[in-house]
């Protein structure tokens, strides 16, 4: 089936860069078919938009200033990634870059962020998991989140997208953040437990107490797995409804699990709604998701997502956080760690073995060892491949696809990658290039040549 979806390159870019370099815009629409840029400022995290004085005034986020020792980065005036817009930042290099883009044919997409950071800055907004504890700092690295339940952040962060909409000149959003801590971060896995989700789920038809004993009673069983257990499962080499037997004995792991994305869904609905209401039809508004082997646990169900926007897209295709084809490196050296950990005894190799089959990717040349999915090397092509295919597979067409693209790789691994896009009928890719640096730009323009 020909996709009928607009099909786009889209350049995940900074702001300010861009409204220094303008030229930068023509260039890559020439050389790699540009249609989309999607600004942010390392600064402020969000487009560099401006709030107005009413919004500031009922900002949840605006003392940041006073909490230096949670954000230290805040001493170089660098904002904590949080929900909405904080106010104080000037709008005058993205003025500029709107500027530029429609005189060259180019959309811009908005960019502010979500949940997923900012929990360690304002612990009052913050994650919780079920039994009400604030989530272990072990796992900063994948992300201290903020509940998706809060009602007033919600809401002031709903009137921040009316906002923007009605004073830029732009095309739509794609948000960031909207989404729970990477699940390599195990603990909130567990979250959010707070009162806000617990009623949440009232009104979502979910049996909380119900995926508070299931959740627990599963966590308890794994700290007592033992290593005969453990080779007793490998030796079945379980496909995925013997890990939903061993997991979910009542259903109520699978109901948390489905009920974390379903919250988020929800939020994005109406997130949508509102810009459309207050923009037009025409304003898109999607966000990056989680590659699809993980993209559940961390909130992205992909079927409520192609219902509650416009389009999906991811942050990376490799490294950090959203890193398509680390989001399970990721998780299985994290999982591996925190079993081995927990349960006596484990065989660490074996165990990580088996999490290699739990996401069906066993087949892959994966190391044996957590020590060797840190050091790599890793088979990123394969693991972004099997990803890409994946997504398309998991989605019903109803919306644009739009995978990430890092071009800053080797040569032969970015023609792997726009292969990998072409190859599953993709619409386009958000992508992240050097513009200054000719040979990956040309690169990428010949690794996109058979895509969208
Ligand atoms: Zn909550």
């Amino acid at each position: 089936m020909t996709s009928t979806h607009k099909s786009r390159r889209i350049w995940f870019c900074q702001t300010e860069y861009v409204a220094q370099h303008p030229e930068s815009l023509q260039k890559l629409k020439d050389a790699v078919g540009l249609t989309t840029i999607m600004p942010e400022s390392p600064v402020c995290h969000t487009s560099g938009f401006s709030a107005s004085a009413e919004l500031a005034q009922r900002g949840p986020f605006e003392d940041w200033r006073q909490r230096l020792d949670a954000w230290p980065r805040g001493a170089e005036g660098i904002y904590p990634p949080v929900a909405g817009i904080i106010s104080g930042f000037d709008d005058a290099p993205l003025q500029r870059v709107i500027e530029a883009c429609k005189s060259t044919g180019i959309e811009v997409w908005g960019h502010i962020g979500l949940w997923s950071y900012g929990g360690e800055v304002y612990p009052e907004f913050a994650l919780r998991d079920l039994e009400g504890w604030p989530l272990d700092r072990r796992y900063q690295e994948w992300g201290i989140g903020l509940c998706p339940s809060r009602k007033a952040v919600n809401e002031w962060t709903r009137d921040c997208l009316v906002e923007v909409i009605q004073r830029y000149a732009i095309d739509g959003f794609d948000v960031d953040h909207a989404r729970y801590p990477a699940p390599a971060n195990v603990h909130s896995l567990m979250a959010c437990g707070c009162a806000n989700c617990q009623d949440e789920a009232v009104r979502l038809g979910y049996d909380f107490a119900a995926m508070r004993r299931g959740v627990l009673a599963l966590r308890q069983r794994l700290g007592q797995l033992t290593v005969s257990e453990v080779r007793a499962l490998a030796a079945g080499r379980p496909g995925l409804m013997d890990f939903f037997g061993l997991l979910a004995q009542d259903g109520a792991v699978l109901d948390w699990v489905q009920f974390r994305a379903h919250i988020l869904a929800e939020r994005m609905g109406e997130f949508r709604a509102a810009v459309q209401e207050a923009g037009g039809r025409d304003k898109v508004f999607g966000s990056d998701v989680f590659p699809a082997s993980t993209g559940l646990l961390g909130g992205h169900w992909y079927g409520k997502w192609e219902e509650a926007t416009d389009f999906l897209t991811g942050g990376s295709s490799h490294g950090g956080v959203v890193g398509w084809a680390t989001g399970v490196t990721n998780l299985a050296r994290e999982w591996t760690a925190a079993l081995c950990r927990h349960a006596q005894g484990l065989d660490e190799s074996e165990v990580l073995a088996l999490v290699w089959r739990m996401f069906g990717v066993e087949d892959l040349d994966l190391p044996e060892t957590a020590a060797g999915v840190v050091e790599g090397p890793l088979p990123i092509a394969a693991l972004y491949e099997r990803e890409v295919a994946r997504l398309k597979a998991q989605t019903s067409g109803t919306v644009p696809l739009y995978p990430p693209l890092s071009a800053g790789a080797a040569p032969e691994l970015v023609r792997a990658l726009g292969e990998a896009v072409a190859v599953h009928g993709c619409d386009g890719c958000l992508f992240t290039v050097n513009a200054e640096d000719e040979a990956q730009v040309r690169i990428l323009g010949e690794a996109l040549a058979g895509v969208g």
